[in-house]
């Protein structure tokens, strides 16, 4: 052992009482072999808003993702999403977008024993060998590059590997399930020709197509214009939760005859459907609270952010009772069995959801009770695997290769 491995092997052991709890070593074994992969984390709100340290050991710390979190899990690699709030920045868009990209950039020279940024599945691997956390980037909406294939490709050049077509907001060429009933917004009947154009750039950049978020004709646009596989970097079933932003089985079926993959959203709105009717039944009082806060934040001449709403949201989301664990893994559960096992995988949405997660799952550091759930129900530790990252590797070679296909075809 050298003398990283000790520190290592100690850390890993006084992390231990905290988390061993009804983790058996089996699954234990199971989890600490695998690419850990998470797709899509909301932290860097955090690193940009509140100046959150991501070597953070606050033990009151109310976020989902620490380092040290992060380690006690095996997380191997987390996608930081960069997204801008189209109400608060608009006219600066691609500068918003920027300065996210630049706060998980300055976490990793703060961290460069502990994290990396990552481009590649080779970096993935290579950093994970380091026993370091890969940093990843995706953009959560097109209306980051503000109808601009440059910036695309410049926020490729930048590091970003995902972008999601559209957030709650429809933008110039994605129609989003957000806003699909809102008669004032103007709509396209899904993605119009130049969204398709925008999605064979992705393809040839490498940059993984992300269907999260978007309308469903959206969705099925996207998916025949796509040259490689997409993803769904944090979406979850909607024959078990009825939320639009969900997928149904003929879009999970559609998923696998791509050979994406869909990453299970652990929002308790999303994965459970007792909870969702609750969350909406409350949803006009919270949203009114909400704007009265940030409405006094305004009148004060503050500027108002993300985390703003957030701590209000928080406090709403508090008076729901949580739902248990099985709920999160019915929905990984209901995936594998629609598209196949080798169609699903985890997009927390950690940092992004203002606590509202299932029971016993209150940071990144509970990832590994999701193993143990999974080998309770009688996964093998292969399928486990391909559900805690190796599903999303495969994915990201394919567009990878995808993308050295189409560059040599030029
Ligand atoms: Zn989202």
């Amino acid at each position: 052992m050298n003398k990283r491995s000790i520190v290592f092997a100690i850390t890993l052991l006084l992390a231990l009482p905290l988390r061993a709890q009804n983790i058996s070593a089996k699954a234990r074994e199971i989890h600490n072999s695998a690419i850990v992969i998470d797709t899509h984390a909301d932290t860097p709100q955090r690193f940009l808003d509140e100046n959150y340290d991501i070597g953070s050991t606050d033990p009151k710390d109310p976020g989902h993702i620490s380092l040290d979190k992060a380690r006690a899990d095996n997380l191997g690699a987390e996608f930081f999403s960069i997204w801008v709030d189209p109400e608060t920045n608009h006219g600066h868009f691609a500068r918003h977008t920027l300065d996210l990209i630049d706060s998980v950039y300055e976490q990793a020279a703060r961290h460069p024993d502990r994290m990396m940024m990552a481009f590649s599945v080779a970096d993935i691997e290579r950093v994970h060998r380091e026993h370091k956390l890969a940093a990843l980037l995706g953009i959560e909406g097109g209306h980051s590059i503000e109808n601009d294939v440059r910036l695309l490709r410049d926020f490729y050049r930048l590091g970003v590997r995902y972008m999601t077509l559209s957030w709650s907001n429809t933008n110039e060429w994605a129609d989003s399930s957000g806003d699909i009933d809102n008669p004032k917004v103007e709509h396209h009947n899904g993605l119009t020709d130049g969204g398709k154009q925008i999605v064979l750039e992705m393809n040839r950049l490498g940059m993984l197509v992300d269907i999260s978020h978007v309308a469903d004709k959206t969705f099925y646009d996207a998916i025949a214009a796509s040259k490689a596989p997409i993803i769904a970097s944090h979406s979850s079933a909607r024959a078990l939760s009825n939320h639009p932003r969900n997928m149904t089985d003929d879009m999970l079926r559609a998923i696998a005859k791509n050979g994406g993959v869909v990453q299970v959203n652990f929002y308790s709105a999303f994965i459970d459907e007792n909870y969702r009717k609750a969350d909406e039944a409350q949803a006009k009082d919270r949203d009114a609270a909400v704007k009265t806060y940030t409405d006094q934040l305004k009148a004060a001449g503050k500027a108002v952010t993300y985390l703003d709403s957030e701590r209000i949201e928080r406090e709403w989301n508090a008076k729901l009772p949580r739902p248990p664990l099985s709920s999160l893994i019915d929905h990984i559960d209901h995936i594998a069995k629609v598209a196949g096992i080798d169609h699903v995988g985890l997009g927390s949405d950690f940092d992004g959801v203002s606590g509202a997660t299932p029971q016993g799952i209150d940071s990144a550091a509970d990832l590994p009770k999701i193993t143990q759930a999974l080998l309770d129900r009688g996964y093998s530790a292969d399928d486990i695997r391909k559900i805690l990252g190796g599903n999303l590797l495969r994915v990201f070679r394919d567009a990878e290769r995808v993308s050295r296909e189409m560059q040599a075809a030029k």
